[in-house]
């Protein structure tokens, strides 16, 4: 049994970022990690920057296989020069094996050759990330024409009749990218409600939108089974009563990810799981076990690359500040969704706003009244704010238009400054941009 200052388990977004940080610090740092595919974690390998080069190349009109061979080369530069990051650092193994737990800070890696090394942590991180949930819906995990999202961005050939289950942010996601490169793309969804975290004026228009792109919706069905044929798979559902089919070359599962615990070996630990089975850890990102940490997705909450760099700096301030970041000063949380064109948001949206009694004034800017949109020859979209009549502070923005990703930044930090929004509404900004479309929303 090896002991070790600092494990990591898991090369994530938040566990790698602490490893670079305590070795520039001269701590020894042992990262686990069970893929020599996967240095860098799911962001950089098979979710955030592979979907958006993708995004991308549909929008450029770049052909899917060129894109997907084009994506592949950046995948496995960035995960070349993560490897290198870490494992350059004189203080810092990283280590190719699958961790799992032998008490609360044993814990036993197994190579890919079989050898079984186990390692003492004084300081354990877990960033082990979430899997993909597939529904148990009779025939779809057996299904060969069944795909997750790491298998979507990594087809030979473009997928004619896709079907994709789930109308959550990451099929819609898929939805349009595929509809762009050219494939039939249905969406189905258990729920009649089309994005109903949105306000109702901009979920119609994101599904126009979509639909324009060619997207098929089918809201408010329950998938029944699938069923493999030679060349593709049917899908039965239930729709108003009645049982319809639909056939798919591919299927995309895209129906969430789940904190991935399974084979952690967490059962040998006094480590406590939530509810929904992440990691359950306090707002120090602790879990019940003294000096052992959850990072990431791992935790539950909002999956998001960002907050699993935020989670590194909540640990960092708990190992090296007193604590004074913590989990409870994370109050805003930005995000957008790369749909076509993108919709981004943080704070409140006026549904909320409503239902929970809090005054607001609302302003809202269609797209086409902005002179970089018809510049870009893009005029989709509506950007929505919401302010407090009394403090003039934003309570929240909902961007759906080209660049709004990007703008959504500017939002958050005025926000996070507790700046008025006259001071975007007055602000000189460079022309012609998207970002000088805020003269006008807070007019
Ligand atoms: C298709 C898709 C698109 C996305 N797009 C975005 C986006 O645009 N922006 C955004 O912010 N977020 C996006 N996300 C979410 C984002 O990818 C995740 O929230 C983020 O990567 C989670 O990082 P993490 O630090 O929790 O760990 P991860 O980066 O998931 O790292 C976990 C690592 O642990 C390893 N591991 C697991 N078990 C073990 C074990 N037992 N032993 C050793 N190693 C183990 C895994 O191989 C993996 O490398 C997207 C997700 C998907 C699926």
């Amino acid at each position: 049994m090896e002991k070790v200052k600092n494990l990591i388990i898991g090369f994530g977004k938040g566990g790698k970022t602490l490893a670079k940080f305590l070795a520039q610090k001269g701590e020894e740092v042992v990262v686990v990690e069970k893929s020599n595919q996967m240095y860098g974690g799911t962001c950089i390998n098979i979710a955030c920057l592979p979907s958006k080069r993708l995004v991308i190349e549909a929008a450029n009109g770049v052909d899917f296989v060129d894109a997907v061979k084009g994506k592949n080369e950046m995948t496995s530069l960035l995960r070349n020069k993560n490897y290198h990051m870490l494992a350059d650092e004189p203080t810092v193994t990283v280590l190719d094996g699958n961790a799992k737990f032998i008490s609360n800070h044993q814990v036993a890696v197994t190579t890919a050759d079989g050898t079984v090394e186990e390692y003492e942590g004084e300081r354990i991180f877990i960033n082990t990330g979430a899997l993909p949930i597939i529904l148990p819906i009779p025939g779809l995990a057996e299904s060969k024409f069944m795909l997750d999202s790491t298998a979507a961005m990594d087809q030979q050939e473009l997928p004619q009749d896709l079907v994709i289950i789930g109308a959550g942010y990451i099929g819609l996601e898929f939805a349009s990218m595929f509809a762009k490169y050219g494939s039939k793309v249905t969406v189905i969804d258990h729920k009649t409600a089309f994005i109903p975290r949105e306000d109702d004026d901009v979920s119609a228009m994101v599904k126009e939108n979509l639909e324009d792109l060619g997207v098929n919706f089918i809201l408010g069905a329950d998938i029944s089974s699938v069923t493999d044929g030679p060349d593709g798979a049917t899908v039965s559902y239930e729709l108003n009563g009645k049982e319809q089919t639909i056939f798919a070359n591919r299927i995309l599962a895209a129906t969430g990810r789940k904190a991935n615990t399974a084979d952690l070996g967490l059962e040998n630990t006094d480590i406590a799981l939530d509810q929904r089975g992440a990691v359950k850890v306090d707002d120090h990102l602790q879990t019940n076990v003294d000096k052992v940490w959850a990072i990431g997705d791992i935790k539950g909450g909002p999956q998001f690359t960002y907050i699993s760099l935020d989670d590194f700096r909540i640990i960092k301030s708990q190992l090296f500040d007193g604590g004074r970041y913590t989990l409870a000063d994370r109050q805003l949380v930005p995000y957008s969704v790369f749909i076509d064109p993108a919709l981004a948001e943080v704070g409140l949206t006026e549904k909320e706003a409503q239902k929970q009694g809090i005054d607001y004034q609302l302003f809202k800017l269609p797209v086409a009244a902005i002179p970089k949109a018809r510049v870009a020859k893009d005029t989709r979209g509506l950007f929505k704010a919401l302010v407090d009549p009394a403090t003039k502070e934003i309570l929240g923005a909902t961007l759906y238009g080209i660049e709004s990703f990007e703008l959504i930044n500017m939002i958050n930090l005025a926000m996070k400054a507790h700046l008025p929004y006259t001071l975007l509404r007055d602000q000189i900004y460079t022309h012609p941009t998207m970002s000088e479309a805020f003269n006008d929303l807070f007019k």
